[in-house]
């Protein structure tokens, strides 16, 4: 039987244009959250699901991409300079040349310290990184020859020149392994632009080994911010793609190495934060394919400085010398988690004609994955669930108030939900009907040893043998003898131990050992 959903007909020109909708299903299914689900009624279909995001690309976005949803284009840039700097640390730890050469500076320079760190400098894997020495300038004499390594030169080739004078072993190897790794530091890739939704919804999502709190795979704390993206109509997703795909399910998209979300208005085109860093070329580079997208397709003007920007605020002002502007700046979202400000150094560039204060909020609505309606994102308890809470009644311990999944181990005791730590920490035993209980709802009993020193100054033997027969006790032993004053069910603590100072104010019962049965005593001691 095929199920009709909601809003199978009458979908728009972009739904209908989108290419990979059954792994954009897939997606939602599978990470969406579908267990949660109490909710009786059908999932909305996709199309319904997707005509906020119709509706917002549809604005001018869809026409900026010239009807495409992901534009490609090869790439040249250079790795970020950790990654040549490990490669670099590993090639000279395991270099003969290096080794030797350092046991060369030891005999060659001795006790001149400074003399001693600048050749190791020289050879710093840093330095061998960007082949470029950044020490001090310094001469030294090897035989009759004179080398003077100055501040800026080439180590590679400086370091050929030592190990010739200096008869050091293994020079060759070593200049061909530097120039391997230093030649290696520009990668080709693919740079996309994209207004895809599974883009949106996997914007955190990769298998190169980073993620950040907008992750639909480990339900990241945010991850509803992506629906707000999808559907915001100017935020562009872009990102550096890598060779292999990411797969799920029976289906694969692509796994992003490094992506950045831009904000596109007629007033600007700017970068909000780059995961898993942030690379300024990269930024340049998006701000520069997006800036002639515009100006192509939408017949928008920019000028063509690229600004660089740490805003602390979402809300900053900032003064711009070459055109003598001061540019109050105001980019607010919903429930995403706002990155503009935060002290992340963001690039952008200005439309021409742009007013003194550019303020939006970049969010669209944000949409529940299986019913497809518009949710304030404050009827969310968390942002880090597609789903709404009429569609899934979320559970919370009753304890302590953290959300249980229901992957989660939990337990209902005296009618009230919990997780497995707090049923564990907050639970007595009650002898008397052989059941656990929550602590907060049970009397406590201290047995006392009947050799102890008390007098009866509130209550009845009568009284204390209601709680004793009464459920919800719970009871403990103190085997020594309490110099305990008093006989009664409403002490504080204070006077038990008879410090004056001791301010803890929690009332107790107490009986003596006497006063119950042996069966409930043993029922008491050997639970
Ligand atoms: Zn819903
Ligand atoms: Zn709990």
């Amino acid at each position: 039987m095929k199920i009709i959903r909601k809003g199978d007909k009458g979908m728009g020109e972009l739904f209908n244009k989108l290419p990979n909708k059954k792994e954009l299903q897939a997606w939602i299914e599978t990470y969406g959250e579908y267990d949660d689900v109490t909710s009786y009624d059908v999932p909305a279909s996709l199309g319904h699901l997707m005509r906020l995001w119709e509706e917002a690309k549809s604005e001018y976005l869809y026409k900026m991409f010239g009807g495409q949803f992901i534009i490609e284009q090869d790439f040249t840039f250079e790795k970020d300079r950790r990654e040549i700097e490990d490669s670099m640390f590993e090639m000279v730890t395991n270099n003969k040349f290096y080794n030797e050469y350092m046991a060369w500076t030891r005999n060659f320079a001795g006790n001149d310290y400074s003399l001693r760190c600048c050749l190791a400098e020289l050879i710093h894997y840093s330095h061998l990184t960007i082949n470029e020495y950044e020490g001090e300038t310094f001469s030294i004499n090897i035989g009759e020859s004179r080398v003077t390594v100055q501040k800026g030169c080439k180590p590679s080739r400086i370091l050929g020149k030592i190990a010739k004078l200096a008869n050091i072993d293994g020079y060759e190897d070593f200049r061909l392994a530097q120039s391997r790794i230093f030649n290696d530091r520009f990668s080709k890739g693919k740079l996309c632009l994209s207004i895809h939704p599974l883009d949106y919804m996997t914007m955190s999502d990769n298998e190169y080994g980073w993620d950040s709190c907008m992750n639909w795979r480990s339900k990241g704390c945010y991850h509803l911010g992506t629906v707000e993206m999808m559907n915001s109509p100017m935020v562009v997703v872009a990102y550096i793609k890598g060779n292999k795909n990411m797969p799920f399910g029976r289906c694969e998209w692509n796994s992003k190495k490094w992506r950045n979300l831009f904000i596109v208005t007629k007033d600007i085109i700017t970068g909000i934060k780059g995961y898993p860093y942030q690379n300024t070329d990269f930024d340049k580079a998006c701000i520069k394919a997006l800036q002639a997208l515009a100006e192509k397709n939408l017949g928008y003007s920019y000028n063509d400085t690229v600004y660089e920007r740490t805003f602390s605020d979402a809300e900053e002002t900032a003064y711009f010398e070459d055109i003598d502007e001061e540019v109050n700046f105001n980019f607010l979202t919903y429930c995403m988690y706002n990155d503009f400000g935060n002290d992340n150094t963001t690039h952008f560039i200005f439309g021409l004609n742009h007013p003194s204060t550019i303020e939006c909020c970049y969010s669209g609505p944000a949409e529940c994955m299986y019913c497809g309606s518009i949710v304030d994102g404050e009827d969310f308890e968390e942002p880090d669930t597609v789903i709404c809470p009429s569609c899934a009644e979320h559970i919370y311990c009753d304890n302590c108030g953290e959300r249980l999944y229901s992957e989660d181990t939990y337990y209902t005791l005296d009618d009230c939900i919990m997780c497995e730590e707090c049923y564990l920490n907050h639970r007595e035993y009650d002898p008397v009907d052989g059941e656990y209980h929550m602590r907060d709802n049970m009397e406590e009993i201290t047995v006392i040893e009947d050799g102890a020193k008390l007098s009866l100054t509130s209550g009845t033997k009568e009284d204390i043998q209601k709680y004793i027969t009464n459920s919800k006790t719970f009871f403990t032993y103190y085997p020594e003898k309490l110099p305990i004053k008093h006989y009664t069910y409403e002490r504080t603590s204070r006077s038990i131990w008879g410090l004056d100072d001791y301010h803890y104010t929690d009332t107790c019962t107490y009986v003596l050992k006497s006063d119950i049965s042996e069966d409930l005593w043993s029922e008491i001691m050997y639970h």
